[in-house]
C-alpha cells in the first residue's frame, strides 16, 4: 500500500550515539507499509549532554514513541513519567511510549531475545548457561534466563565486580541463587557439562570481526549451542568456533527483528502476524547475505 506523509502522518524515532547504521528504520517503516499504518520513523542522533531535553522535545513534539539504544538505555529512565516493572527490574530501557504528561519506559530487548530463542527452538528452561558479558544487553539476557527457570547461569565478564552487581541483583529479584558471577580467565574452572552459551559482549562486532572473547579452543567443546547477540557480521568468530566444535549458532539479528515488533505494537496497539514478521526479517537479512 502507498502511503503518503500528511497531517495525519505519527512520528516514532530513535535515540542514541550513533544511529548512522541503524537497521530500525526499515523494521519499523516495512511494518507501517505492511499493516497500513500512516507512520513514518526516523533516527535522532543525541548528544551526551542532552538526553532529557530530547525526551522533552519528544513530548512536546507529541511522537508517538522512541527507541533508546547505546549508550543511554540507563541514563534515560530518569526522564520517564512511568517504567514498566520488568523494565525497571533490568535496569535498562529501550522503548519509549507516549502517555499523557510523558512516556512509559519498556525494555523489549528481554522478550525480543526470548520470541528469537522460541523460533529457533532454543530452550532456557532446566539449562545449564553461559553468559558472556554483564553490560546493558547482558543484564536483560541474565534476567530472561533466571524467569525463564535455567538451572544455573555463570556470567563470565572482564570486570568481575559488574558481573557480581547483575547476579547480586537478579538473585534477588527471583528469590533463588541461579546466577554465578566469574572473571572470565576463570572459564577453565566451570563444571564438566554441556552448555547453552549466549555471547552479550561487543567482542567480535564489525570491523573486528577476527576478536573472541575467548580464544581457547577447548572451551568450544562444552557449548551445544551458541547465541550471539551480534548479528554484524553475521557468522561471527563466536559462532565459527561454536559450529567448528560441533554446536549450534545463531546471531542476533532475529533479536533485534522481534524486540522492534514488540515496540510497534505497543505503539500502534496491535498484534503483527508471524507472517508478516518473516516479511520484515527477510528484507533485514537481505543487508548482509
Ligand atoms: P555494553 O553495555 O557496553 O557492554 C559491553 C560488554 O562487553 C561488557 O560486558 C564489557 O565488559 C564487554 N567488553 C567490551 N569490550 C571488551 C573486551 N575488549 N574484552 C572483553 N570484554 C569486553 O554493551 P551492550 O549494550 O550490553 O551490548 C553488547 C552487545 O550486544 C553489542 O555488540 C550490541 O550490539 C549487542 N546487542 C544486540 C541486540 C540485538 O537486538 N541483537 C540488542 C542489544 C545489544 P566490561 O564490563 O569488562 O567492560
Amino acid at each position: 500500500m502507498k502511503m503518503e506523509i500528511n497531517g495525519k502522518t505519527r512520528t516514532c524515532g530513535l535515540i542514541g550515539n550513533p544511529v548512522e547504521h541503524t537497521l530500525s528504520p526499515m523494521i519499523h517503516n516495512t511494518l507501517a507499509k505492511l499493516l497500513g499504518h500512516n507512520l513514518v520513523y526516523v533516527p535522532f542522533p543525541v548528544d551526551a549532554d542532552k538526553v532529557a531535553q530530547a525526551v522533552e522535545g519528544a513530548d512536546a513534539l507529541q511522537l508517538l514513541g522512541l527507541n533508546v539504544t547505546v549508550p543511554y538505555k540507563s541514563e534515560v529512565i530518569g526522564s520517564l513519567r512511568e517504567i514498566d516493572e520488568l523494565a525497571c527490574s533490568i535496569g535498562a530501557v529501550n522503548t519509549l511510549v507516549k502517555t499523557e504528561g510523558g512516556y512509559k519506559g519498556y525494555n523489549t530487548d528481554m522478550e525480543g531475545l526470548y520470541r528469537a530463542m522460541v523460533s529457533e527452538g532454543i530452550r532456557i528452561g532446566g539449562e545449564q548457561i553461559l553468559l558472556l558479558g554483564a553490560g546493558g544487553a547482558a543484564r536483560a539476557v541474565a534476567y530472561l534466563c533466571a524467569v525463564k527457570g535455567a538451572d544455573k547461569v555463570y556470567i563470565l565478564n572482564r570486570t568481575l565486580s559488574k558481573a557480581q552487581t547483575v547476579a547480586e541483583e537478579v538473585n534477588r529479584t527471583v528469590g533463588r541463587e541461579v546466577i554465578v558471577p566469574m572473571a572470565t580467565e576463570d572459564y577453565t574452572k566451570l563444571p564438566d557439562g554441556k552448555y547453552l552459551a549466549i555471547q552479550g559482549t561487543s567482542v567480535g562486532l564489525a570491523p573486528n570481526t577476527e576478536e573472541v572473547v575467548i580464544a581457547d579452543e577447548a572451551f568450544y567443546e562444552k557449548i551445544h549451542t551458541g547465541f550471539d547477540l551480534i548479528y554484524n557480521p553475521w557468522e561471527t568468530k563466536f559462532m565459527k568456533l561454536v559450529m567448528k566444535h560441533g554446536g549450534n549458532a545463531y546471531n542476533g539479528l532475529k533479536m533485534l527483528l522481534y524486540q522492534g515488533i514488540i515496540a510497534y505494537e505497543l505503539w500502534n496497539d496491535v498484534s503483527v502476524s508471524e507472517e508478516d514478521a518473516q516479511v520484515v526479517y527477510k528484507r533485514l537479512r537481505e543487508q548482509f547475505i
